[in-house]
């Protein structure tokens, strides 16, 4: 299994996991752009956004919502906050595990990430 993000899921790789729930865990980046970087990502192996298929649409739509409720937590709620998702060598994809960055906690400029 050389997946990074596998590797958090299954414990053999430690990250401060600070959501979990039977779809999606969620987790600090381990190089945070931002005073708020969190990872949220769906227990299912999906390499990249162009791999979602139309039975993925649940689990998209509640990662944003994870998303927003941890927003919420971390108190970016109302200051702002981003959320990206990297596709491929052009979009900036690093890691081929599906996630999407929640980041706030100081005015973002336009470079997404
Ligand atoms: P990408 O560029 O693929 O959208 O973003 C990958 C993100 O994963 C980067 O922000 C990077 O800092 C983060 N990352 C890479 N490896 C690890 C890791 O082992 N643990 C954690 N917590 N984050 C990681
Ligand atoms: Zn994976």
């Amino acid at each position: 299994m050389e997946c990074i993000f596998c590797k958090i899921l299954s414990g053999d790789t430690p990250a401060n996991i600070i959501y979990k729930d039977e779809k999606v865990i969620a987790f600090d980046d381990i190089f945070p752009k931002s005073p708020v970087h969190k990872l949220i990502i769906p227990k299912k192996h999906i390499a990249t956004l162009n791999d979602v298929t139309e039975y993925d649409s649940d689990l998209i739509s509640h990662m944003l919502f994870v998303a927003k409720t941890l927003a919420a937590k971390y108190e970016i709620a109302e200051s702002g906050y981003r959320i990206v998702i990297n596709c491929n060598p052009d979009g900036g994809q690093v890691v081929y595990h599906l996630h999407l960055h929640l980041m706030g906690g100081k005015t973002l400029n336009c470079k997404a990430h």
